[in-house]
């Protein structure tokens, strides 16, 4: 569950599964401060509201911050769906089966973690996490389905346009003009069942937790990131000298350029309040 509070503001957050060091130089993201305009009026009261989606409940969907009581001509946003990663578990069991939780490297490198992890022995019927369905956090579009690559072995990764995206997450990472929300899904079991270009809805099915690539055991890795809007991979691939350049330049826009700028994946999966 989240808490809410007048004026809230946020935090925002940085920057990925492990790799070699890199000289290459990321600029730093400026947290996010609050500002007068986000600060509500003695006489309003933010409140938000966490509802169930078509009795799934491995969904949520995120309202925007509604003031109240109401001056008459403000309404809420449409309601964003937003789904557990993982078929077999819901947003609020994610904490607990993360294995490797998101801890950002220091500036200029591309070791440490990007991302978060998830995988778990014995549990919802498994004997691992190996095969657990993983399904779209968000509806977006598809901007990468790679097969086989290294580090993130078969790999999806689906935009959402930052309209589309929980008002709340919007005041407390507030991406620049011209972003996408990019949500990265590695080490998929097998090739993935999507297409570039693909709409995507929130709880599409894209895969199968797997160990491709640069995975010891299964596990789902999961990057969130904010980029530039309408891209696409064709291919990322590094430390490995089967990669392409263009393979090579792709990993490195992604991972190392500070074009795609990392935040933690559980505030997106409400693993955080936002407050
Ligand atoms: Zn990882």
């Amino acid at each position: 569950m989240y808490s809410f509070f007048p004026g809230v503001i946020l935090v925002l957050v940085l920057a990925a599964c492990a790799s070699p060091a890199q000289p290459l130089a990321i600029p730093p993201v400026t947290p996010a401060l609050p500002t007068a305009t986000t600060m509500p009026s003695p006489t309003t009261v933010a409140i938000a509201t966490v509802v169930m989606i078509h009795d799934d409940p491995r969904s949520i969907a995120r309202l925007a911050i509604t003031p109240s009581p109401e001056p008459p001509t403000q309404t809420a946003s449409p309601a964003v769906q937003i789904c557990s990663p993982l078929a077999e578990h819901r947003l609020n069991e994610l904490a607990a089966i993360t294995s490797d939780p998101y801890h950002p490297p220091p500036m200029g490198k591309d070791d440490r973690h990007q991302g978060v992890d998830f995988s778990y022995y014995r549990q919802a019927g498994r004997a691992t996490i190996e095969g657990e369905g993983v399904q779209s956090v968000l509806a977006g579009r598809v901007a990468a389905a790679i097969q086989d690559s290294f580090p993130f072995g078969n790999l999806v990764i689906v935009e959402t346009a930052k309209d589309d995206l929980p008002d709340d997450l919007l005041q407390a990472l507030k991406p620049a003009q011209g972003q996408s929300l990019y949500v990265l899904y590695a080490h998929l079991e097998a090739p993935p069942l999507v297409q570039p270009g693909d709409p995507i809805q929130a709880c599409q099915a894209l895969g199968a937790v797997g160990k491709s690539g640069n995975a010891g055991v299964a596990h789902l890795h999961l990057e969130t990131r904010f980029g530039p809007v309408d891209r696409v991979f064709s291919g990322m691939a590094y430390y490995t000298p089967r990669a392409s350049q263009p393979e090579r330049d792709n990993y490195v826009l992604w991972r190392m350029s500070g074009v795609f700028q990392h935040f933690d994946p559980m505030v997106l999966l409400g693993g955080y309040p936002l407050k």
